[in-house]
């Protein structure tokens, strides 16, 4: 066993009660404890006098303390303790609250460097709460740049700082190496001591960022390793082969002309259904682009082979849309479409169940409840799932399993740009759908700020009665530490808008912790028309068809991603009506306008893509836990595209000279490998 799998517990300064506390953030071994890198830095190299000290500056100031500290007890709860301290231009307050301890910490005329924001007066300055650190000691917390890791209840920055330093020191020479020595020297990367040390303990900005280069690429080049030798691993096994029927009859029941993408992606499809392994493919395409056509086509395909598809869609609204739509189109081409959710009652459910496992069923739309044991089919062929980022990879191959390695496709509307697509879709193939069918209106999008409050629910209200309906999204419902109580903000911001502002009208609300059913008759309501106005957290994204709601309204639209906005702007502009999205920037200064005018000018879902992309990195992509991306520890927070190309070549040009890794070179590789295989087991595709 290698000392990198030292329970959390056994590091100095954790012990058997903090243990928990670490093991919330993930973090069980020393490996995870020296793996979880800073989430950012806090430069705190500047040093000034306290003549020199301005008000509201962040600085480091080395003073003597002139007097004992005095505890005063205001208030049950609340002790101030106070202190000063001199140096040879002036005198600086120091202000605890509850710290009663720190009297015990500072004696008299010694010497400490004191780290905080400047308050106080003109003439008077004061630190408040500063990070003390004794000035003959080496820098720690003062005087350097420190890390600032990610944090929970009952542990601090400095209990872990210190834990990774105890545990930096325990691993000896045995840190994680994971890239074989012909590859660290061949990108000139840094060793792994330096890149460990310097990513938690940074001894300036340029180590820093060799050490992050360093640790990147390591990431990168692994995954993308792992990624190639999954995608061999499949290509061993054999899949349906399905002959490429004669589709005319299919185009021409199709209600309108296909466009030149949906053409090309139903091309690639019937390309890769009658090749010798199974289908992996991903159709990606804005929001409106036409998927659900492609979709139809393959299982159309299928079908007249004489196989079953199966199309999962992740709500049950959904489901029924595409079995409206699927089965208008499909039925009169002798097709047979089955519905299977888990609102069907118990005999509908049986009986759709029967028509599956006797392949009179050509193809069944449904939700989660096709996972279910008691669904078995005759011949399932072809699985197609509907917004990947809802459906866990898992659940995709639960499905898989109904049948003999059926194809796959998977239909997402979230765009990403190519550089990342690799990534992100591991071995999938990709075909993009950039082209919206003739004719699409334009969305017209504003940002707005709060003095156009008013002005916008006057808005709202005309459309409504015009007869239209409106969404009003908020960002997401999710308990922080920032933000302790945000379902309550949007439960009252519901609350207020239909108590206050629009008592007249019908206002819903729907959000992420409702149960799936409430959340499925809410949103079931507002599609029937019996809401004006749905408030809702970004559950609507997954594209629900309201084509009477003409308005989307999103607060604080500075706390989403472009690419989310662009989701969410899609749920407009349906129907007939003129639509309109709407902008509250919210609090998130220049850059955030920046940003949203960008938006405003462009109804492209790629160029948003590339855009956010550079705009803030790939880090949103790779961030979003519910995405069933693989788990990065470092590659997301900054990576930058040239690194990300860099790995991939490495990775490739290493697998061309030893494709699976069986040189005793590369055994750590190996390792590492299995390692991102089983700790990403139901997430990589
Ligand atoms: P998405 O890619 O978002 O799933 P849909 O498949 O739901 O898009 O299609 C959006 C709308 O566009 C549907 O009403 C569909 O009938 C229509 N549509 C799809 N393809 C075309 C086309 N080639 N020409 C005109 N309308 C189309
Ligand atoms: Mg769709």
């Amino acid at each position: 066993m290698s000392v990198l799998d030292t329970d959390i517990q056994f590091i100095k300064g954790v012990g058997e009660t903090r243990k928990k506390y670490f093991e919330k953030l993930g973090i069980s071994t020393l490996r995870d404890l020296i793996m979880n890198f800073p989430r950012g830095y806090e430069d705190r190299r500047t040093m000034k006098r306290v003549s020199e000290l301005q008000f509201g500056e962040m600085c480091c100031v080395s003073a003597t303390v002139a007097a004992p500290a005095r505890t005063s007890h205001i208030r049950k709860g609340l002790d101030i303790t106070k202190c000063v301290a001199v140096d040879e231009t002036g005198r600086l307050n120091l202000t605890f609250f509850n710290q009663s301890f720190i009297s015990r910490a500072l004696t008299v005329g010694e010497s400490y460097v004191f780290y905080g924001r400047v308050g106080g007066k003109i003439g008077a300055p004061e630190l408040q709460n500063p990070v003390i650190e004794r000035e003959d000691l080496p820098p720690a917390y003062t005087r350097r740049v420190v890390p600032i890791y990610r944090m929970t209840a009952g542990l601090s920055q400095k209990i872990m700082s210190n834990a990774v330093r105890q545990g930096l020191l325990k691993c000896g020479d045995e840190l994680p190496e994971q890239l074989p020595e012909s590859v660290v020297e061949r990108w000139r990367l840094a060793r792994t001591r330096f890149a460990y040390e310097n990513i938690h303990f940074p001894r300036d900005i340029e180590s820093l960022e060799l050490a992050r280069r360093r640790l990147i690429f390591e990431e990168l080049f692994v995954l993308f390793c792992t990624l190639s030798l999954m995608r061999s691993r499949q290509q061993e096994k054999p899949g349906t082969r399905i002959a490429p029927p004669d589709m005319s009859p299919f185009w021409s029941a199709l209600p309108f002309a296909p466009t030149g993408a949906q053409r090309r992606a139903v091309e690639d499809i019937l390309r890769d259904l009658s090749g010798a392994r199974p289908m992996s493919r991903l159709i990606q395409g804005d929001v409106g682009s036409g998927k659900t056509a492609v979709a139809a086509a393959a299982a159309y395909a299928v079908i007249k082979n004489g196989h079953q598809a199966a199309f999962m869609a992740p709500t049950e609204i959904l489901a029924e849309q595409h079995y409206k739509t699927l089965s208008g189109l499909l039925a009169p081409l002798g097709v047979n479409v089955d519905l299977l959710t888990g609102g069907l009652g118990a005999k509908a459910k049986r009986e759709a169940q029967q028509r599956l496992r006797s392949g009179e069923t050509g193809l069944v739309i449904g939700t989660h409840a096709l996972l279910s044991d008691s669904v078995e089919f005759s011949d399932l062929a072809l699985i197609i799932a509907d917004e990947q980022h809802r459906f866990g990879v898992q659940q995709r191959a639960a499905l898989s399993d109904k049948g003999d390695t059926p194809h796959v496709l998977v239909m997402s509307a979230t765009p990403i740009p190519r550089t990342l697509q690799l990534i992100i879709y591991g071995d999938l193939d990709v075909s993009v759908m950039d082209e919206l069918p003739p004719g699409r209106q334009v969305i017209d999008t504003f940002q707005v700020g709060e003095d156009m409050r008013r002005r916008i629910y006057n808005f709202i209200r005309r459309l409504v009665g015009e007869g239209r309906q409106v969404f009003i999204v908020c960002p997401a419902v999710e308990e922080t530490e920032e933000q302790p109580d945000g379902l309550k903000s949007v439960k009252e911001y519901a609350a207020e808008l239909s108590q206050n502002v629009f008592p007249d009208l019908k206002v819903a609300l729907v959000h992420g912790k409702m149960k799936p059913k409430e959340k499925n008759e809410v949103m079931e309501s507002f599609a029937a028309g019996e809401t004006d106005i749905l408030v809702a957290t970004t559950v609507i994204e997954v594209g629900v068809d309201v084509p009477n709601a003409a308005l989307m309204v999103v607060e604080n639209a500075d706390r989403f991603g472009l690419s989310q906005l662009h989701q969410l702007r899609g749920r407009v502009g349906r129907g007939e009506h003129k639509s309109y999205c709407v902008l509250f920037r919210g609090a998130g200064g220049d850059a955030a306008m920046e940003r949203l005018r960008a938006f405003c000018k462009t109804n492209d879902g790629f160029k948003i893509a590339e855009e956010d992309l550079r705009l803030r990195g790939p880090g949103d992509f790779f961030g979003s836990r519910q995405s069933g991306l693989p788990d990065m520890r470092i590659a997301g927070l900054t990576t930058d595209l040239e690194l990300m190309r860099t790995a991939k070549e490495a990775a490739q040009e290493l697998l061309r000279a030893d494709p699976d890794l069986s040189s005793p070179d590369n055994a750590i590789l190996k390792e590492s490998v299995l390692r991102v295989l089983e700790k990403n087991r139901g997430t990589l595709n």
